[in-house]
């Protein structure tokens, strides 16, 4: 006779599991206990036991969807920036409200900052955290959104 559960075709007992009595094998009886008197098989009862079992398999599109525009390297990036403009983790925090020790997971990359963290960051330190938008602008509109040129930004970064 086939186990209710696994469908293997051996020996069955009967045990109940989740309040419904199955015939099954000695492998799946051990996640139900053994026949009580006045319980009667549901046919859902095994689709349901299935699920039980099955591995979870939660989509992680979602939480994607909603990170993947971060930069793999933020953590880096903010440092970097911040050190360019000799600021201390702690100036930052009050620059943009914000606990200094959460800044501080982000450059480790602990932490992936909120869209409304990115976008404080981004204005404070001039720098992107965004894969949809070009790491570095060109020279014109980097000079004219920030007021220093793309050869001043090198300057600063080398002096470091
Ligand atoms: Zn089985």
């Amino acid at each position: 006779m086939p186990c209710e559960v696994c469908g293997k075709n051996t020996s069955t007992r009967r045990v109940v599991i989740d309040g419904v009595e199955m015939s099954v094998c000695v492998s799946c009886a051990k996640f139900g206990k053994e026949s009580a008197p006045g319980q009667v098989a549901g046919a859902s009862a095994r689709a349901m036991i299935q699920q039980i079992m099955a591995k979870p398999t939660r989509s992680q599109d979602i939480y994607s969807k909603i990170t993947d525009e971060l930069v793999s390297d933020y953590g880096q990036r903010v440092r970097e920036a911040r050190i360019a403009k000799h600021l201390e983790i702690k100036d930052v925090g009050k620059a943009i409200n914000e606990k200094h020790t959460v800044l501080l997971k982000i450059e480790e990359g602990s932490m992936r900052p909120n869209d409304e963290l990115v976008k404080k960051l981004e204005r404070l330190l001039e720098i992107k955290l965004k894969t949809t938008e070009t790491p570095i602008a060109p020279q014109r509109t980097f000079g004219a959104a920030s007021g220093m040129t793309l050869g001043d930004f090198i300057k600063v970064k080398k002096k470091d």
